[in-house]
């Protein structure tokens, strides 16, 4: 029998089942093939052992309940990835994959309630398949809004968002991308340049006006890309918009805290978030105390206007730290200090965060002689796997300063990882080029949840018949 190739996930149907569409991750680590199910249960019929179950049959998406049962085959204890042992119910059901279409055994389980619904394991497989892990949708026959479609879902082509882009540039990448992963996604895209935004602070109704006498009315979302110098005047224009009800994808408080870097260490440091040992004072008389604190040179002084690595200066030595310290002071720059994790060797990560989930993450690394690992001095990016401890703790840091989307920096010191910065507009390019992924899509995704799920939710508020 000719085998069909696919890749490390795929598309496949469960015709028996009444199901369609369902993306399932191939698993040749596992045996046996399971589906991921809630409210199982068996029950007899003419003499008959059979499962009632329910599944959410798209990932990510509690909306689509599809209502199944089968006949129960077998019992198995069942030991999962995590190392868990538990006791699940068998079924036989057809399954098709590309043009084959043959029975296959699968175990139900509730284990995971968000994760791959499906995972087709090696006994399924054999003779039939064959896997080339580095791939995936190799059959490419259905995508995620086809499925949603055949369970009935209107496809988001035809329930189009108004969404703003508020930036400076339309031709920077992350701009770009924004407005082309919404356009994709059948959205009217609309780029707004801060600086052309004016607003009527008494009119009854909050709206923001544009260049040229246009006003910005029925926005469903707005996107903000304040460049550091438009930070006061954006999150004013931001705030109209959030008083519009319309959708901010961080909010003007967030990013305004994002933005003044003593205040969001001090709320990662209430949260018990740790960061390298870092401290400010405002009179020279104790700048040699601010240096001992930080466990001496060598130490890091960084201006708290900086971004993108200007203004992060390495001091050698305790005296070259008083004298840049002293410097910056009678300059009345605003600066912290900080102790210098030297063990990272110029490398840091950067861990993207949407909705409470890191989406990507990559590794920097400085340049030979530079100690920051700001991509535009000269610094390298590629994939990096994080640890759960990291994970946790990007989640937490962009939580911590109320950040939907958030670009948050770690360093690997010899104490575990410890926080640089959170960044509330974190570049699109070095991310989507090193993982591979379209995160400006993800970003679109994440307005069209909250827009659809704020729509639905006052949609629930209306009285029946009014
Ligand atoms: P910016 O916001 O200007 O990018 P960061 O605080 O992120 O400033 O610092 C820039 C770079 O300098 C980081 O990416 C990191 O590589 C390096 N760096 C910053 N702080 C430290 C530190 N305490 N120890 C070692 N390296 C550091």
């Amino acid at each position: 029998m000719d085998k069909i190739i696919v890749g490390s996930e795929e598309w496949c149907t469960l015709p028996e089942l009444g199901l369609p569409a369902i993306k399932a991750r191939i698993d040749s680590g596992a045996k046996t093939s399971s589906l991921h199910a809630f409210n199982i249960e068996p029950f007899e019929e003419n003499g008959k052992y059979w499962v009632k179950f329910s599944i959410h049959p798209i990932q990510n998406n509690r909306k689509i309940v599809k209502h199944c049962q089968a006949e129960v085959i077998d019992r198995r204890t069942v030991k999962s990835s995590s190392g868990s042992v538990e006791k699940r119910y068998v079924i036989l059901t057809r399954m098709s994959l590309g043009n084959l279409n043959w029975n296959v055994e699968v175990t139900l389980t509730n284990r995971d309630s968000m994760g791959y619904r499906m995972l087709i394991g090696r006994q399924a497989m054999e003779d039939r398949v064959l896997v080339d892990p580095s791939k995936a949708f190799c059959l490419d026959l259905i995508d995620e809004e086809k499925a949603k479609e055949l369970y009935g879902e209107p496809s988001i082509k035809k329930r189009g968002l108004r969404i703003i882009v508020l930036a400076s540039n339309k031709d920077l990448y992350s701009n770009k991308r924004l407005m082309e992963a919404g356009e994709v996604r059948g959205h009217e895209m609309i780029f707004v340049n801060t600086k052309y935004c004016w607003v009527n602070v008494n009119a009854t109704k909050p709206v923001v006006h544009y260049r040229g006498g246009e006003i910005l009315k029925n926005i469903d979302g707005v996107i903000p890309r304040l460049k550091p110098s438009m930070t006061f005047y954006g999150c004013s224009v931001l705030r109209h918009f959030e008083a519009s009800n319309a959708f901010c994808l961080n909010r003007a408080q967030s990013i305004a805290r994002a933005r003044d870097k003593l205040r969001s260490l001090q709320l990662l440091a209430e949260r018990g978030i740790d960061m390298p040992i870092t401290g400010f004072a405002h009179s020279p008389q104790d700048t040699t105390n601010l240096i001992k604190m930080v466990g001496g040179a060598p130490l890091v002084i960084k201006l708290l206007e900086g971004t993108q690595g200007v203004g992060v200066v390495l001091a050698e030595t305790s005296k070259a730290a008083e004298s840049v310290i002293n410097a910056f002071k009678s300059l009345k720059a605003n600066i912290l200090v900080q102790e210098f994790i030297k063990e990272a060797k110029g490398r840091d990560i950067r861990c993207f965060v949407i909705d409470g989930k890191v989406v990507g993450a990559m590794e920097r690394e400085a340049a030979e002689g530079e100690f920051r690992a700001n991509l535009h001095l000269g610094g390298t990016a590629h994939p990096v796997k994080l640890t759960q401890e990291e994970r946790k703790m990007a989640v937490a840091a962009a939580k911590a300063i109320g950040l939907e989307v958030a670009g948050v920096d770690i360093i690997r010191s010899k104490n575990g990882p410890k926080i640089l910065e959170v960044n509330a507009s974190p570049g699109l390019e070095g991310i989507e080029r090193v993982t591979g992924k379209d995160i400006a899509g993800l970003m679109i995704e994440s307005v069209e949840k909250s827009v659809f799920g704020a729509k639905a939710r006052s949609l629930a508020k209306v009285p029946r018949g009014s």
